[in-house]
């Protein structure tokens, strides 16, 4: 075994290219780089033996916890039985069909169809389609521009990771392609202006918004993208009365609404969908993760009965839609969705994600809230972070190059909490299983408190 575990280092620096990985420093052996093993409830285990409480769900994704044996099951039942079929040409399998009532089912009351991918970010080129097609049906061939925020996260393909607004995603990619277009993110944290309220700050970023589509000429204006709650670019609430301002902006100009819910859907806000948590009416929403807990990779472009309309439309005017992708509603996948949601139910997992949610970051809070280097606890169900500054009176951010987020990150590791520096900041995001009991909770905000006070003092 101990042969193996070292095979296993050496072959991972030689041989696997990581995703969002700095190569070289992992070529070098200069990464903590580790090999997982095992998963159990919150906890994970890696071939050394070391056990972290994983507080970032993977990545935002495992939302019923590691090792559940009913969803294993399922997967193992299906793939036994019929481990694919296609869903080309109006083809199901007993599983996609389900999964595709279970869902519409649990989303927002407007929404009809589900179309089935395999990431969040294929399913975003999904929606970017969709929107197209509608306004080449509805005969307004110039309304295909799409506005995103400034750091929102929506994937990482050409047209994806033009959506998403980090520079890390995006510079070295020649990234943002045309018709891509940013506005400003509803961070009331970083706020130029520090005397406005969240009103205020709502209504300044509808009037940005605003002022853009004028700019740009309301008739090439397509859609407008937006997660409920702004995830990989910092984990930041929308301010209060944001979606509401927005949505007015948006019916006023005829823009279609999508709703990145990857992270949020499925219960991290403590709702099923961060759509009805917020009052937004999308015309597509976005999901994955949450969707089969990362038991399987699945997502869904899921589709408003309006727009699901002028789609129909189209085939009947064009033949059948010309976007598919072989594995779309793949069984296996499609399976693990099924238990998935069934597991969600009998958990109570939602309520939880609201109750034991609350008293962690109330927890987070108390533990945290007061330090002179905190400028920020924010979060909404189970998803939180803390921003730390130089200075909280002026609101002074640290120099980059001190790199803060990923040392306290790293101290938290040591003691056995896996968190996350969130990219573009020094803010230490967390997402955990939403089956997280009140001791875990006391336990990631212990281990945070006294990584925080290790680096910082
Ligand atoms: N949208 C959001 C809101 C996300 O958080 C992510 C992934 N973090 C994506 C899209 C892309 O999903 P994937 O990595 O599965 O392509």
């Amino acid at each position: 075994m101990t042969d193996r575990r070292n095979d296993l280092t050496a072959w991972d620096r030689d041989h696997f290219f990581h995703p969002s990985t700095h190569m070289g420093a992992h070529a070098r052996g200069e990464l903590p780089a580790r090999t997982i093993a095992t998963g159990e409830g919150v906890y994970i285990t890696d071939t050394q033996g070391k056990r972290s409480l994983d507080a970032f769900a993977g990545l935002y994704c495992v939302n019923v916890g590691y090792g559940r044996r009913q969803i294993a099951d399922a997967i193992a039942a299906q793939a036994s039985n019929l481990a694919y079929y296609h869903a080309y040409a109006g083809h199901g399998t007993e599983a996609s069909v389900t999964l595709a009532k279970m869902i519409i089912d649990r989303a927002p009351k407007s929404m009809s169809r589900v179309y089935f991918g395999l990431s969040g970010s294929d399913a975003n080129e999904t929606n970017i389609k969709l929107i197209w097609y509608y306004n080449n049906v509805l005969g307004r061939p110039e309304k295909k521009k799409i506005i995103s925020r400034w750091r929102g996260y929506h994937g990482s393909g050409i047209m994806t990771g033009s959506l998403t607004g980090l520079e890390a995603f995006q510079k070295a990619f020649d990234l943002p392609r045309s018709p891509i277009l940013h506005t400003q993110a509803p961070y009331y944290f970083r706020r130029e202006d520090r005397s406005m309220s969240e009103e205020q700050f709502s209504a300044d970023c509808a009037e940005k918004l605003e002022a853009l589509i004028l700019a740009e000429g309301p008739d090439t204006i397509a859609a407008f993208i937006g997660e409920p709650v702004l995830g990989t670019g910092g984990i930041v609430p929308p301010p209060s009365g944001y979606w509401s301002a927005i949505q007015a902006v948006l019916r006023k100009y005829d823009i279609l609404l999508v709703a990145d819910e990857v992270i949020t859907g499925f219960g991290r806000l403590g709702t099923m969908f961060g759509s009805d948590h917020y009052g937004m009416e999308p015309d597509l929403i976005t999901i994955a993760k949450g969707l089969t807990s990362a038991y399987a990779p699945l997502s869904g472009s899921i589709v408003s009965e309006s727009m699901w309309q002028v789609l129909v439309q189209g085939s009947d005017e064009m033949g059948p839609i010309g976007h598919g992708w072989t594995y779309s509603a793949h069984p296996i996948c499609a399976a693990a969705g099924v238990a998935n949601l069934e597991l969600i139910d009998e958990l109570g997992l939602v309520g939880n994600a609201r109750t034991t949610g609350a008293y962690f970051r109330k927890a987070l809070k108390e533990a945290l809230g007061d330090h002179a280097h905190v400028g920020d606890v924010r979060g909404d169900g189970m998803i939180a972070a803390i921003e730390l500054v130089e200075d909280r009176d002026d609101r002074r951010f640290f120099d980059a190059s001190r790199k803060v987020g990923p040392a306290i990150a790293a101290a938290m590791l040591e003691r056995g909490v896996i968190a996350r520096a969130m990219p573009q900041g020094d803010i230490i995001g967390f997402a955990p299983p939403l089956c997280l009991t009140e001791d875990e909770a006391a336990t990631i905000v212990s281990v945070t408190a006294d990584a925080v006070k290790a680096v910082l003092g």
